[in-house]
């Protein structure tokens, strides 16, 4: 039997404990959510000799222990309740070398709950490039703990750190500084109500929305009740708190860290002179995107085109392979495309994570947030923003994902909403056709309608996105901290390891997560397309050759395809729909289209193809067929009421179940996905009704 340790990795934000974390524990990652809430747990095991196994749990990045946002709260829920199964049998506060004096205040806080805690001091290849130098022994002596210098970037240290946490049971457990004298009084009064408890936990409680060790809050302030316990005198108690950890801190430094600032060569203000430069900086920075999501959009064509053509090709060769019937063509019309809808996205996913994820380590990304957050911030919006609302051209997918980055819930959640609105590329090819159809050919000052009106749709895709944004600031009621101070970390080479892990945890959660819910909808989907009620559906074929016997037996099968459909349970769901969007508008063709869009938004095409059941050449063919569409009193059913009603319905409405998908994913619950379901298409329709009642 091999023992199993809980090893908790705590720190302040940027220190290196996700990295120590993959280093320790690989692939052998699992991430997943606290319960209730969107924090992101990560565990995973690691081998600390051939006996003992760490079970370890890389917490999210906090400053202090006085938790503001429902980050931190998880982390002293994690470190006060000790019959969880996740409380640490041994801490780990993870600091960065560069950084000492901050990281330390949280270190001494976790080691006054009593919590065996090792202290790990990273990026020791710094030092010598900062002219830092450290005295280990002295820092252990005078902070009382096991310290390990290492360095995730060269795998340094991190044999010496496995070996010390072993003896996790002879750390010292001693308060780092007694909270008593900060006021003798009240924590006399504190102690003799609750004489089992220690004091630091019991101070925990008091200050803290949450009560995680379950004592009577009540009885707690009896005991302490006299007139100067007032919210504002304990707030003065913390801030006393907090200095005489620092004084701590400080005397502890003075003995054992040494920093020689001649021998320092640091390019780090002379890289940043330019990159936040007011002017240069956001030049710079859109160079950047712009090259990044060329890339994208070029590199993963290719892939693209080579999984759609594979998964056509699989459904063909299959279809003419095995025998007729239901299995099959679920498998070739459902499953197949379902799946191949599933690993379409791999491509811009895994592109989009690499350079996010190169970003991310280089340090960049926090010059990115620092240049965009004021802007951003009168939205409601953060400066990491910037990427997902800028993916989002490429596909929601991706950007609902690269939210991840946000740490503020509030800004995430936002950020996650509005994300759609943008014009991704599935709206690309609706959008063309119906502007080829109803724009006209002329010219403003040069420049094409045509053109003009794609850019427009452009335009209003963001604007709304800003607008939404906005507006969801004003109204959702969160609570969640920001922190005002934009952290500018060092430059570094990115560590490839970092970067792959981030690749694939991203790919192998949209694949797994999101992908059940997509390959779901879309077999719903293909059954409502392929089955009908009564005769109309079922004997299609006699009907269509009754009907139409001067028919080649090639157009006979188109005609017979584009009679079921319209007499399939979608069909009948179109016409059924006709009513409640005539006023748009639009007729119950379009009302398939409208339903089988919610596979993806580009299907929109296809399908009104199939209806007027027309197959080669599709782009020119379609579009004549569309242009000799009539209503019932001969106008033609694409004019420019009609058109430009539609494009405002496929720019605003969510019409996308793999965005959908993701949200969930996202944000752990149904509730926000079915708000941007019905908030997006409701808005949709409204403006989409407005548009076309104005025009027409
Ligand atoms: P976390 O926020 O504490 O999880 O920190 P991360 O593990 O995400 O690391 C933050 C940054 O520090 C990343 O850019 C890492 O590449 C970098 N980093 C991590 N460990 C080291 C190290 O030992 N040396 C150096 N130079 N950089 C490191
Ligand atoms: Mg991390």
């Amino acid at each position: 039997m091999s023992k199993s340790l809980n090893i908790a990795l705590l720190g302040n934000p940027n220190t290196g404990k996700t990295s120590l974390f993959n280093s320790l524990t690989g692939l052998s990652q699992k991430v997943g959510n606290y319960p209730g809430i969107t924090v992101e747990k990560k565990e995973g095991i690691c081998m600390l000799n051939r006996t003992t196994k760490g079970h370890i749990i890389d917490l999210p990045g906090t400053y202090s222990l006085n938790a503001s946002s429902i980050d931190e709260s998880v982390v002293i829920e994690t470190l006060l309740n000790k019959t969880g199964k996740d409380f640490p049998d041994v801490s780990v506060v993870v600091t960065d070398v560069e950084n000492l004096k901050r990281n330390l205040l949280l270190f001494t806080q976790v080691k006054d709950l009593g919590i065996p805690t090792l202290l790990v001091i990273n990026m020791a290849d710094q030092m010598k490039r900062k002219g830092i130098s450290l005295d280990i022994p002295v820092l252990e002596k005078a902070l009382d703990t096991k310290i390990a210098l290492i360095s995730t970037r060269d795998n340094k240290g991190l044999e010496v750190f496995k070996e010390t946490i072993l003896n996790y049971r002879k750390f010292s457990t001693d308060p780092s500084i007694s909270i008593e004298t900060i006021d003798k009084e009240y924590f006399q009064n504190l102690g003799k109500a609750f004489p089992n408890q220690s004091i630091y936990k019991l101070w925990l409680v008091v200050t803290q929305d949450v009560n995680f060790i379950k004592i009577d809050r009540k009885r707690v302030s009896d005991a302490t009740d006299f007139k100067t316990v007032t919210p504002s005198y304990l707030k003065r108690l913390q801030q006393k708190e907090t200095i005489k950890r620092y004084q701590f801190i400080n005397n502890v430094l003075k003995q054992g860290l040494k920093v020689d600032r001649e021998s320092a060569t640091d390019l780090r203000s002379r890289f940043d002179r330019v990159l936040i430069h007011k002017f240069w900086g956001y030049i710079i920075f859109f160079i950047i995107l712009a090259t990044i999501f060329q890339s994208i959009f070029d590199w993963s064509s290719i892939p693209m085109d080579f999984i759609d053509s594979t998964f056509a090709n699989l459904s063909e060769t299959l279809k003419n392979k095995l025998p007729r019937g239901v299995f099959t063509s679920l498998l070739t019309e459902g499953i197949i495309p379902g799946l191949g809808g599933i690993v379409i996205f791999i491509p811009q996913i895994a592109f989009l994570f690499l350079f996010i994820s190169i970003l991310e380590e280089t340090g960049y990304m926090s010059r990115v947030v620092f240049l965009m957050d004021r802007g951003l911030r009168k939205f409601g919006l953060s400066g990491k923003s910037v990427i997902p609302l800028i993916s989002g051209t490429a596909c929601a997918i991706p950007a609902v994902m690269a939210t991840r980055n946000i740490e503020n819930w509030k800004e995430r959640l936002i950020t996650i909403l509005v994300t759609p609105f943008t014009t991704c590329s599935a709206r690309l090819p609706v959008y063309a056709i119906l502007i080829s159809l109803v724009i006209p050919e002329g010219s403003f000052f040069g420049l094409n309608y045509k053109g003009l009106m794609l850019m427009t749709l452009y335009l209003i895709g963001f604007g709304m996105a800003l607008f939404a944004a906005w507006i969801l600031s004003k109204t959702l009621s969160i609570k969640s901290k920001s922190y005002f101070v934009v952290e500018l970390p060092n430059y570094k080479i990115p560590l490839l390891k970092n970067v792959g892990i981030t690749v694939w945890e991203k790919t192998r959660t949209f694949v797994t997560e999101a992908g059940k819910i997509i390959l779901a909808i879309s077999i719903l989907l293909w059954i409502l397309a392929s089955y009908g009620p009564g005769r109309n559906f079922n004997e299609a074929d006699q009907i269509v050759l009754q009907n139409y016997p001067e028919l080649n037996q090639e157009e006979m099968e188109i005609k017979v395809n584009s009679y079921k459909l319209e007499n399939s349970y979608i069909g009948i769901l179109g016409k059924t729909l006709e009513p409640l969007i005539s006023p748009l508008g639009y007729d119950w063709k379009i009302g398939i289209a409208l339903i089988s869009s919610f596979a993806a938004r580009e299907v929109f095409v296809g399908t009104l193809a199939t209806i007027y059941s027309v197959e080669n050449d599709v782009e020119d063919t379609i579009k004549n067929k569309m242009a000799s569409e009539v209503r019932a009193n001969g106008e033609p059913l694409f004019n420019l009421a009609s058109g430009i009603s539609l494009m405002l319905f496929y720019a605003f409405a969510m019409q996308c179940m793999s965005t959908l998908a993701i949200v969930k994913k996202e944000t752990n619950s149904w509730k926000w996905p079915t708000i941007q379901l019905f908030g997006m298409t409701i808005l949709a329709y409204i403006i989409a009704f407005l548009t076309y009642q104005f025009l027409a």
